[in-house]
């Protein structure tokens, strides 16, 4: 099974998405602790993403699809995957499309997590305390809203359109909203 979890930043994809993992039995691939990772070790590809993302901005497409497409197409990943925040714009769903479809996969379950916006500023706000996250700065945090809406948004749409996107109330207990989400893959 394929499944993406969808949703703003704050909206719980990177808790929601390490208990789904190991629930269902799937690695989850996030393209964002990859770039974490990647600026943390000084790499190249690193020191290409950090301005984007202490801007708040997407890190352009061609360097997520060199990240991605290796994690994609390895043996693990051959049993399924479960992508949290990534594919973030059209062209990056497009490009999941081409390397699930080349190997005879696709997209199972998109999992759009809702939250009102000022929830999200106020856990975005807290989250910034406590892991002290150089991008979830009270300017950076308005931007990555705005850009989720501007980019990643249509992704919405995409999917509905397709009938594999589930609506997931993001909005009570961790548990709540994990029970929610095993019934809606059917676990
Ligand atoms: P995240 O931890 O998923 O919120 O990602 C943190 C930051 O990494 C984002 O604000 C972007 O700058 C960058 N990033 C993560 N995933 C992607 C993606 N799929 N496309 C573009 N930029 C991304």
């Amino acid at each position: 099974m394929n499944v993406i979890l969808l949703g703003p930043p704050g909206s719980g994809k990177g808790t929601q998405g390490a208990l789904l993992s190991e629930r269902a039995g799937l690695p989850r691939i996030s393209t964002g602790d990859l770039l974490r990772e990647a600026v943390a070790a000084g790499t190249p590809l690193g020191a290409q993403a950090q301005g984007y993302m202490d801007r708040g901005l997407l890190v352009p497409d061609e360097i997520i699809l060199g990240l991605i497409a290796d994690v994609l197409g390895s043996p693990g990943a051959a049993g399924g995957v479960l992508m949290d925040g990534f594919p973030r714009t059209v062209p990056q769903a497009e490009a999941v499309d081409r390397l699930l479809g080349e190997r005879g996969r696709q997209i199972d379950r998109v999992l759009l997590i809702e939250v009102p916006e000022h929830e999200l500023e106020r856990r975005l706000l807290g989250r910034a305390r406590v892991q002290g996250r150089c991008d979830d700065t009270p300017e950076t945090i308005h931007e990555r809203l705005r850009v989720y809406e501007e980019q990643t948004a249509p992704l919405v749409e995409y999917y509905r359109r397709r009938g594999v996107l589930v609506d997931i109330p993001g909005v009570g207990s961790i548990e709540d909203i994990a029970q929610f989400i095993a019934k809606a893959l059917d676990l």
